[in-house]
């Protein structure tokens, strides 16, 4: 089965976004089994996306058009398609009718233009949008099918997740089954890391292994093709078994969405344990993460910001002989720093991070040296040293940093 994704956007063909809508659903299809062997970028043109719609399907049985669903003059793609296939447009007059109560209720002036956004093609059948306004579009033609689709990725994801799969995996319902499961893992590079997954898993069979590096984390997919569930779970149970015999200490968890601040917050909230953080490089960044968790207040009731030594000083009562001794970047001013911030909280976990973001060094350490201090209460203070690549940049650095932190205290 040839499926193919077509994203129209003059904002993609400039360069001025990356096209992470074809990439959610170029994955979505895989776990289906359905590749797209072409993926095409085309502007906002009528007669370019016209062309590109027509070659799509001489080569394709599903072509998925994506993006450029709204109100406005450069949103042309319902239209195109439509006259590309030789049909008309109709409005869902349910849905136009929430439209118009929805500007209503924000108060917001109405366009005439907004019905488009309520249009589908005329002998399709609309795909509803979870968290957006303009409808997406099933399309049967000659046993090919094409799919229309809205550009935000908010949107773009929940229609394809609750719209479109549950149509596809209803239409072609080939008997194959494909199961998968990820696991997340950090600490370990991903050359590495595979390596010894390919290893640990030589005598199980028919599990296709693959990795993403993710910002925060090395996902690590297991997928089983045409096996029945029951012995596909199985194969995948085993192969887990395997890979944690090696891995179990740079692994956090299961799920495509998981992340390790998500599980910290949990883990906590399990033990009723409070958490507070002293921050330096990261800036803030650390608590912040902690905070994009649902349920944060359960573990987290504030904690610090403290960038120049002297807030060390004064907000955490760090003594400045210390600082002056070992230097702001050393073991001694992270241990301090956690458990300064811990009993000013008085919190179970203080969590201090200090460190050079770059992309000058300081103190005579490289960018990338960090030192992160975990305070537990009733333990001895843990440190531990990060000599993160120079050239992955201040940010990355930051964002690594608050990762490891979080697996200090997840293990
Ligand atoms: P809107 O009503 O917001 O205009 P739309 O369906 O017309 O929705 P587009 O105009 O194509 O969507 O895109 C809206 C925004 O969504 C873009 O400015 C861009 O930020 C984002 N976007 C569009 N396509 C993609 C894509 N393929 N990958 C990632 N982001 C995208
Ligand atoms: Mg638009």
């Amino acid at each position: 089965m040839d499926a193919e994704i077509i994203s129209v956007g003059n904002e993609l063909v400039l360069g001025q976004i990356t096209n992470t809508n074809a990439a959610y659903l170029a994955d979505k299809l895989t776990q289906l089994d359905l590749t797209a062997t072409y993926q095409t970028t085309v502007d906002d043109d009528c007669s370019r996306l016209e062309r590109v719609i027509n070659h799509a399907l001489t080569r394709s049985q599903l072509v998925f058009i994506c993006g450029g669903l709204g109100p406005t003059t450069d949103d042309i793609t319902m239209p195109t398609v439509a006259r590309t296939m030789g049909t008309g447009l109709q409005t869902d007059q349910q849905h136009w009718r929430w439209i118009q109560e929805k500007f209503k209720q924000r108060q917001i002036a109405m366009e005439p233009e907004n019905i488009r956004q309520a249009q589908y093609l005329a002998g399709g059948e609309p795909l509803a949008n979870p968290v957006g306004l303009a409808l997406g579009c099933w399309y049967e033609t000659n046993g090919k099918v094409i799919a229309v689709l809205p550009g935000p990725p908010a949107e773009f994801k929940a229609m394809v997740d609750k719209s479109l799969l549950p149509k596809l995996q209803s239409h072609y319902q080939t008997g194959k089954q494909i199961v998968s499961r990820t696991l997340n893992f950090l600490g370990r590079p991903e050359s590495q890391l595979m390596d010894e997954i390919e290893a640990a898993t030589a005598n199980v069979k028919s599990v296709v292994i693959t990795s993403y590096v993710q910002p925060t984390a090395i996902q690590v997919r297991l997928t089983v093709h045409d096996l029945p569930a029951e012995v596909a779970q199985q194969r995948i149970d085993q192969a887990q078994a395997a890979i944690l015999q090696v891995e179990e200490p740079y692994f956090f968890g299961l799920g495509d969405d998981l992340s390790l601040a998500k599980v910290v917050v949990e883990l906590l909230r399990e033990r009723q344990l409070k958490l507070t953080a002293a921050e330096s490089l990261t800036g803030g960044m650390f608590q912040s993460t902690i905070c994009s968790v649902p349920g944060a207040s359960n573990v987290f009731n504030g904690g610090f910001v403290t960038y120049a030594a002297s807030v060390k000083e004064n907000l955490l009562d760090i003594p400045a002989t210390l600082i002056n001794q070992y230097g702001v970047v050393s073991s001694e001013t992270a241990a301090a720093m956690s458990e300064g911030c811990r009993k000013k909280l008085n919190a179970d976990i203080g969590i201090g991070f200090t460190g050079v973001a770059g992309p000058d060094s300081l103190e005579g350490q490289p960018a990338g040296t960090v030192w992160i201090g975990l305070a537990i209460k009733g333990r001895p203070t843990i440190t531990r040293q990060l000599h993160l690549a120079p050239y992955i940049g201040r940010q990355a650095i930051r964002i690594l940093s608050v990762q490891y932190g979080l697996q200090m205290i997840y293990h």
